[in-house]
């Protein structure tokens, strides 16, 4: 463990004002393991995608929204030095398995690291790291992750000097998810359906950040038709895509979309509004 500390500014340059993308692939990333395809075998870095997952550099630090089996390879590509809270969309295996790379946050913070997710998360959590709540005695100390966790409905609520607004999404038919709003800009991952009760909340937008898998309809993420026909009822000033499969090369995927609208891609950072 490292014997002194990096505070906020040694850690990094600071993104405050600004969402970076760490990653925009889906669950497999693309290049896919063992995949021949053109996509997958693309030396255009627009075609490499890492598991999803986005950086807020908010008032009082940085808002991470899920935490991708990538995160220390995309925080160290990024030059992110410190995480502050972390908010989740749901419990995928793509959105959380990179718990574990935050441990050494408990250090540089002084204390746990804030998690915010909806009860079901919190479940899987609790399952999936169980060392960091019942800490075998043969772990070093910052061996396991310190976490505070904190329940969260559809209720806004107020992090890192920012107002957060949870907005409910359907991911299949069977599992509901969370997007976020933050401002003006609001991030949809992994949802093949958005609530009427929460198109409200989708108003207004400067960026909407919504999922697209592919071109074939998928059952429970969007496809670039429906991305397409919802972004245009929705009127964001722009509207970025991600969860992107090898099915979306990046510039002929581009040159189909309507004028503002985007494929977002790793290492895309946009102002915050
Ligand atoms: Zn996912
Ligand atoms: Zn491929
Ligand atoms: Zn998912």
């Amino acid at each position: 463990m490292p014997s002194s500390s990096p505070t906020r500014s040694m850690a990094a340059p600071d993104i405050q004002g600004q969402m970076v993308f760490l990653g925009t692939g889906t669950s497999v990333g693309v290049p896919m393991i063992g995949c021949p395809c053109p996509i997958c075998a693309s030396n255009n870095p627009k075609n490499h995608r890492t598991r999803c997952g986005v950086v807020l550099g908010l008032p009082k630090g940085n808002l991470l929204i899920d935490t991708p089996p990538d995160l220390r390879s995309q925080l160290l590509r990024e030059k992110i030095g410190i995480i502050h809270a972390v908010a989740y969309t749901h419990g995928h295996a793509d959105h959380l398995f990179g718990l574990d790379d935050l441990r050494l946050m408990q250090f540089y913070l002084g204390g746990p690291i804030p998690i915010y997710c909806e009860t079901r998360v919190e479940r899987r959590i609790r399952k999936s790291f169980d060392y960091a709540f019942n800490t075998p005695a043969n772990l070093h100390v910052g061996g396991a992750p310190k976490l505070q966790l904190h329940s969260i409905d559809l209720e806004p609520f107020e992090l890192l000097g920012m107002r957060i607004v949870p907005i409910r999404l359907q991911h299949g038919p069977r599992l509901q998810v969370l997007g976020f709003r933050i401002g003006n800009i609001a991030y949809c991952t992994d949802t093949n359906a958005i609530p009427v009760a929460s198109m409200a909340r989708l108003q207004n937008l400067d960026v909407l950040i919504l999922d697209c898998l592919r071109h074939q309809p998928h059952s429970t993420h969007f496809c670039l038709d429906e991305a397409v026909s919802l972004a245009a009822r929705l009127k964001a000033k722009q509207t970025l895509l991600t969860h992107l499969s090898h099915d979306l090369e990046h510039e002929e995927t581009s040159a189909l979309l309507p004028e503002g609208m985007k494929l977002a891609y790793d290492g895309m950072r946009i102002p915050l509004s």
